[in-house]
């Protein structure tokens, strides 16, 4: 059972987070979002909407996407990305039910890097995954 209601925090403290439960949980392997967060893959958890507080500026580097961090600490906190319009994006990292968030997929699998093995079932997505997210 997917919990219905999302807590977290980033790694200061400063900000902390607060979701309605999930639609969707994935991995994404794309080099923008390893870069972002400095992880070799990043799961991210998809919510309807975030609650923020307090709510940073958002800040824009890739047309269509919209991405937020903690002024303090830097933790990326909230990604949005124009095609996939209506859920914004929380780094699993960050919430207190990581646990219980299994991902169902892995997104941009052909930007895996070559030495990461996850050794699941789950489809791989080469591209965004939109079609199914
Ligand atoms: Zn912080
Ligand atoms: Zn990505």
């Amino acid at each position: 059972m997917l919990p219905d209601r999302l807590t977290g925090r980033c790694y200061c403290g400063a900000t902390q987070l607060s979701a309605s439960g999930p639609l969707s949980v994935a991995y994404c392997h794309c080099t923008d979002c390893r870069r972002w967060t400095g992880a070799p893959v990043t799961a991210w958890v998809g919510v309807p909407e975030v609650t923020l507080t307090p709510a940073p500026e958002p800040f824009s580097i890739s047309e269509g996407v919209s991405r937020t961090s903690c002024p303090r600490c830097g933790s990326p906190l909230a990604a949005s990305f124009s095609y996939l319009p209506g859920t914004m994006w929380l780094p699993m990292g960050l919430l207190d039910q990581a646990a219980d968030l299994a991902p169902t997929l892995h997104c941009y699998a052909g930007e895996a890097l070559p030495w990461l093995h996850i050794s699941d079932d789950l489809p791989r997505e080469q591209g965004s995954g939109h079609e199914v997210l």
